[in-house]
């Protein structure tokens, strides 16, 4: 039987939200009711985007929680996360097969450029201005130092499909997705291509996800199918909204009250409280249970009482949690 492997990969840029928590969580429920391997990855390629201390606040969140990942490199007698910025040569290599393969090539476009055609290009994307330029051009280019980046040459036709675990089968045409950048000028990847090289190498099995990440996912897996490597189960996970004081619900803000891990502990909720609720925001135990502690979670768990309707945070509901009333 092959070991079920799912990782907690946050790009560090802010507070560990509701939302951030709930992935880290059923992450590791989906790996520990299955007696599999969790593994934390800080996704911190994207330097612009990069929040000085938010590394230490996941770390510390997840601390807090008892959500201990089970491998990573050693910090003194102790696993460290897998940090991506760490791992930056990795990447590069992997784009550069697939240019040798025609699987992606080298774009010298400048941002003037690019800022000119925006909108150009199909679905308002690139234009694949570089896609088809003759050898001796791009050896020229080269050699001069151009700067450039390394895009995906999708195919033009065709549809790339997948199953998620809890939306069932999506299906999108190539054509409406673009020539994606996979190794920026910085020489950096972007954030897609490193999750994907990452995933591979380190064996991942079930990618779980907040559903913003559905329409991009066959993005995702045109790179797996450009290598040939074997896909991930995907479990993307509802969206959560926030109770209205009218009783309607919107999507889940500040307006409603504390949205971070921090902001719940500092008014007042416990942690495992807090832990045991936002367990109960999309997914729904077999029987009627309700309270749980994280080794109740761990044998409760399963991928197929996941929901795909929006969950609702409810503060009354977590007062009651917390016995409070
Ligand atoms: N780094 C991404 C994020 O913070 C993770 C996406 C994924 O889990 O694949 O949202
Ligand atoms: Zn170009």
């Amino acid at each position: 039987m092959v070991t079920v492997r799912t990782r907690f990969a946050p790009s560090p840029t802010g507070f560990m939200h509701v939302g951030n928590l709930r992935t880290a969580l059923y992450e590791y429920l989906v790996a520990k009711s299955q007696q599999g391997t969790f593994v934390l990855r800080i996704e911190d390629t994207d330097q612009e985007r990069y929040v000085e201390g938010a590394t230490d606040v996941i770390y510390n969140t997840l601390q807090q929680v008892g959500l201990q990942h089970d491998e990573g490199p050693d910090c003194g007698g102790e696993y460290g996360p897998y940090i991506q910025s760490e791992r930056k040569d990795i990447y590069k290599p992997y784009a550069e097969q697939l240019v040798r393969e025609g699987k992606a090539y080298y774009c010298f476009c400048t941002k003037e450029r690019l800022e000119s055609i925006h909108g150009e290009g199909e679905f308002g994307g690139y234009d694949r201005h570089c896609r088809d330029l003759p050898e001796a051009e791009i050896q020229r280019l080269l050699a001069a130092g151009t700067p450039y980046v390394i895009r995906q040459r999708v195919p033009l036709d065709g549809a790339t499909s997948f199953d998620d675990a809890v939306y069932g089968t999506i299906t999108i045409e190539n054509k409406e997705i673009e020539d994606q950048v996979l190794l920026k000028s910085d020489g950096y990847p972007t954030y897609n291509f490193a999750n994907v090289i990452d995933d591979h190498l380190m064996h991942i099995t079930h990618v779980v996800r907040g559903c913003e990440y559905l329409t991009s996912t066959p993005k995702y897996n045109l790179l797996y199918e450009a290598f040939g490597w074997e896909k991930p189960v995907y479990v993307h996970l509802p969206l959560i909204m926030g109770k209205n004081e009218d009783g309607s619900v919107s999507k889940l803000s500040k307006r409603h009250g504390s949205t971070s891990f921090q902001g719940l502990l500092e008014d007042g909720y416990l942690a495992p409280v807090i832990t045991n609720y936002i367990a109960l925001l999309g997914w729904c135990p077999k029987d009627n249970q309700e309270i749980f502690s994280l080794k109740e979670l761990e044998q409760a768990f399963s991928i197929d009482g996941i929901s795909k309707s929006p969950a609702v945070f409810d503060y009354d509901k977590l007062l009651w949690f917390n016995g409070e009333y």
